[in-house]
């Protein structure tokens, strides 16, 4: 059996492209779109993901700004930086690249954020609301790019099993609310460093998510046939062949595609969904801006 791949750059893309109306509109109205993003130190992974978002934005027609900040500055200045955004009215959307350098506070620093220009969704604000069962704020573009693909994939979870394996803020956790939330209805298992027997969990999961960071983590004997496999991990392995130097691998061994009903690939699956859901964050913030 060879699984359907979920092609998340093409889905991606589409979102991408409904956009168009809606900013077109705004525009009209002398509004213009801008997310500022906020970049501190070299993490070379980092500066790709944020040149990724930045070309998402010329697409799209967002306007774009790029703080990039020394990895040795400190909280304060930091702090002082989105204070200024938060109060420039021709920002609308507001994001600081994660990792941040050790020793600053992350999730301190997105709570600096105005919750209505959190366009990652990880201000206290707009995760609780989802805890709520209110989903129809900012959310945290992975887990909500992974609803996405899933809806436009129709793939139906009321009442299937679902694992989700990481309980991180800006992935596992708001995974599981959104697919245990009303109307979704999937029964959920969130699996961490210290689950035990995760092999035969996993066997028993209709859909698996893996937000795990470590390269291949899950093997495809872990994988129930026909089941919905979506990789979230986004791994460099070292690859001397590559004018890079490194490969992306996810966190599922490649045999899974032998066994899932659907999958999604790393890279071109999670990723540009993610970005996507970025796209659709900024205009949401910049329409309810203007409201
Ligand atoms: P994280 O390090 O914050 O969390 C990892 C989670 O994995 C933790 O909750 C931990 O309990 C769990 N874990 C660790 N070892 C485990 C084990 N042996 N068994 C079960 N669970 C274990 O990571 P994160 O920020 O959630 O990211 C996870 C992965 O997803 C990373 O590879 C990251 O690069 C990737 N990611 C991709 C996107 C995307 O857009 N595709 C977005 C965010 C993160």
């Amino acid at each position: 059996m060879s699984a359907t791949v979920l092609d998340g750059k093409k889905i991606g893309r589409m979102i991408e492209e409904q956009l168009h109306n809606q900013i077109i509109n705004l525009q009209s109205r002398d509004i213009f779109p801008h997310l500022a993003v906020v970049i501190v130190g070299d993490d070379p992974a980092s500066h790709v993901y944020v040149r990724n978002k930045e070309m998402a934005c010329e697409r799209c027609g967002i306007k774009s700004t790029r703080i990039d900040l020394d990895g040795e500055i400190s909280e304060e200045e930091i702090l002082a930086i989105i204070h200024k955004l938060n109060s420039d009215n021709s920002v609308h959307g507001i994001l600081v690249q994660s990792p941040l350098p050790e020793g600053i506070n992350e999730s301190m620093i997105t709570d600096a954020i105005l919750p209505e220009k959190d366009v990652d969704g990880f201000h206290k604000m707009n995760l609780g609301r989802l805890v709520q069962g209110d989903s129809s704020g900012l959310l945290p573009c992975t887990p909500a790019g992974i609803m996405k693909i899933l809806e436009l994939s129709n793939i139906d979870l009321s009442g299937k099993n679902a694992l989700v394996i990481g309980r991180s803020r800006i992935v596992g956790m708001p995974m599981s609310i959104l697919l245990a939330q009303r109307g979704i209805d999937a029964t959920v298992t969130i699996a961490h460093s210290r689950t035990k027997n995760l092999p035969d969990i996993c066997r028993e999961a209709d859909l698996v998510v893996a937000a795990i960071g470590r390269p291949e983590f899950v093997k495809s004997d872990w994988i129930k046939p026909g089941a919905t496999v979506i990789d979230v991990g986004i791994n460099r392995i070292q690859d001397s062949s590559r004018k890079s130097g490194y490969r992306l691998a996810g966190d599922v061994d490649s045999g899974a595609f032998n066994v899932a009903g659907h999958i999604t690939p790393v890279p071109g699956g999670v990723g540009p969904m993610t970005i996507a859901m970025l796209m659709t964050n900024t205009i949401k913030a910049t329409e309810s801006m203007f409201r």
